[in-house]
């Protein structure tokens, strides 16, 4: 499943190629993801200039002249960049095409959970779009450090690795991303969050921030691999200190990695140095 540093680093990849593209035409090959595509989406977006396209939790944002696309890729999407000229035939599972002059931006989604949609300038910012409105705070947004985590947690009693999936309070911090950090900053990840200290945060925070950078390097280095199945996610696990470690040797202190199933996700940590 397309993760955080996944989906920022297709917004970088087609930033650079479409940013002030001109839409040129789109073809709709099939309408039904999770929710059906507008009958009307071709015409909305037809004849606009592309100012920008960012990334807001794990939605894409097309931003254009008089509305914004956008794109999340559900379990198993992705979006492919072709010279026009040489571009491959259409794929299955090609469901659509976005042309521009002499590029062309495909989407594919084989299981069809991702979505496509127009927000126009005319019904407001889209940061309150109900898509986006409740999402938590970018980790790299300046605003995210240990204070803002301790604030923001104050009286919680759910374990913090559930926090942090719920991307309610942070988003990006998926199962293997939130393994990893909690495993870093030697925080349980059934620790009531509420009871988290100030400097604990701070190491929660940094190591965020550090791993999910790293991800997006590593998504960034091997952009040519992008359509295996496994993205960055699959790649990242290579690089894990706990995930899927279950019963190896701690690589701080030697103890054995034990698995737990919390909110239905398995967590691994070190029972020796990750405290509640
Ligand atoms: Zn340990």
């Amino acid at each position: 499943m397309p993760e955080l540093p996944e989906v920022e680093v297709t917004a970088r990849t087609l930033a650079r190629r479409f940013d002030g593209q001109r839409v040129r035409a789109v073809r709709i090959y099939n309408p039904n993801l999770r929710w059906r595509i507008s009958d009307s989406l071709e015409k909305c977006l037809t004849g606009e200039r592309i100012e920008h396209i960012s990334r807001r939790g794990k939605y894409l944002l097309w931003h254009l002249q008089s509305g914004v696309l956008i794109s999340h890729l559900g379990m198993s999407g992705s979006w492919r960049v072709h010279e026009a000229q040489r571009a491959p035939v259409r794929q299955r599972h090609d469901h659509v095409e976005v042309q521009c002059d002499g590029l062309i931006a495909r989407l594919n989604d084989p299981r069809r959970f991702g979505a496509l949609l127009w927000h126009a300038h005319s019904g407001g910012d889209v940061l309150h779009h109900p898509l986006l409105a409740g999402l938590g705070m970018e980790p790299f947004d300046p605003r995210f450090d240990g204070d803002w985590l301790f604030a923001a947690t104050r009286g919680r009693r759910s374990p913090i690795k559930q926090v942090l999936l719920a991307g309610k309070t942070v988003v990006g911090v998926g199962n293997i991303y939130a393994t990893e950090c909690l495993f870093a900053a030697r925080i349980h990840p059934q620790t009531p969050a509420g009871r988290i200290t100030r400097r604990r945060y701070a190491r929660l925070a940094a190591a965020i921030r550090g791993i999910l950078a790293q991800a997006i390097d590593l998504g960034g280095s091997t952009l040519r691999d992008f359509r295996s199945a496994e993205g960055v996610d699959g790649r990242f696990t290579d690089f894990a200190k706990a995930y899927g470690r279950e019963g190896l040797a701690c690589v701080r202190c030697g103890t054995r990695i034990r698995r737990l199933v919390l909110g239905q996700r398995a967590s691994y940590f070190c029972p020796r140095c990750q405290r509640p």
